[in-house]
């Protein structure tokens, strides 16, 4: 994507992957680009009235953690022990207040929940019973853990423990969502259940601030896809928004370069970035990234594979 300047602007993302025309059936096809539409639609829905990038990417995520065809919320993957773990964090780059949670078991918005802690604002990163206690208290919607447990996950944890061929590139189907709103400002948010079979208490790069998740107004907004162990040994995001900012790249230049630090490292997968004018877009590594732009006066656009959009 060029660097075009615009109002507002929201760039989502539902996951990096192996995905090709081939190998997507045309129902898993549709049915992705129905659920980006869908989240572009509500969160352009709050910058298209004058709200703020903070509500919009909120809105966005929310949406996917709804959509069984994503890795978030409903349809997140299983840990080792056959539980929905799931991973969130938000960043307002107005302030750079942020809020995070991991692991947490029955919350239906795991990034609303993201949310509250930020508001709050004790702590960044609350997680685990802790998190779902934190949840059940402030009144965040709680869900029967069954909400969240899909049969396709359950077949592919079962899958990996037999030593089976599930495919593990297609496994990133972590969703984020970046935004600039017509104030200049931009946020960020990431959602997900993880990695399939993941063990020990195992945490990825999504709820780590600087990690898998960035926002900050003096560079650009932040949302990572991929294998979470090398994203945070880059620190990603915040890498990103360092070279945006100190060495004045392009967002979509400094995208692109940590990218290939990543691709350098041994990892794979992608990430969404926007600055204050509503410059950037996306980058990845994989043959597809679950992704969509919607911009002030130009027309949405959702894409899958690496020659589109
Ligand atoms: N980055 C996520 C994690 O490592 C996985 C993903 O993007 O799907 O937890």
């Amino acid at each position: 994507m060029t660097e075009s300047p615009a109002k507002w602007t929201l760039v989502i993302h539902g996951g990096s992957g192996s995905m090709t025309r081939q190998r997507l059936s045309k129902a898993e096809d549709a049915g992705a680009r129905a659920g980006l539409t869908a989240a572009l639609a509500a969160g352009s829905a709050i910058l298209r009235e004058g709200g703020t990038a903070i509500d919009a990417v909120e809105a966005a995520v929310k949406v996917l953690e709804d959509d069984p065809h994503f890795n978030a919320g409903r349809g997140a993957v299983f840990s080792w022990e056959g539980v929905n773990e799931l991973d969130a964090a938000l960043m307002d780059g107005r302030t750079r207040a942020a809020g995070a949670v991991s692991s947490v078991t029955r919350t239906r918005h795991p990034i609303a929940l993201a949310r509250a802690v930020m508001e709050d604002g004790r702590h960044v990163l609350l997680s685990g019973p802790g998190a779902d206690a934190f949840s059940k208290e402030i009144g965040c919607e709680q869900v029967d853990p069954a909400w969240f447990a899909l049969p396709e996950r359950r077949r592919q944890l079962d899958e990996i423990k037999a030593g089976g061929g599930f495919d593990s590139a297609m496994k990133y189907g972590t969703v984020g969502a970046v935004a600039c709103d017509a104030q200049g400002h931009v946020a960020a948010a990431t959602s997900t259940g993880g990695l399939t079979a993941k063990r020990w208490g195992r945490i990825g790069d999504s709820p780590l601030i600087g990690a898998g998740t960035y926002a900050d107004d003096r560079a650009c907004a932040v949302s990572c896809t991929g294998a979470g162990e090398v994203f945070i040994r880059a620190a990603a995001a915040h890498e990103i928004g360092a070279r945006v900012r100190m060495a004045a790249e392009p967002v979509a230049d400094a995208a692109a370069e940590v990218i290939a630090e990543i691709d350098e490292m041994g990892g794979m997968g992608g990430v969404i970035a926007v600055g204050p004018r509503g410059e950037g877009g996306w980058a990845f590594n994989t043959s597809g990234m679950y992704r969509g732009v919607a911009r002030e006066g130009h027309d949405s656009i959702v894409a899958i594979y690496e020659d589109e959009g």
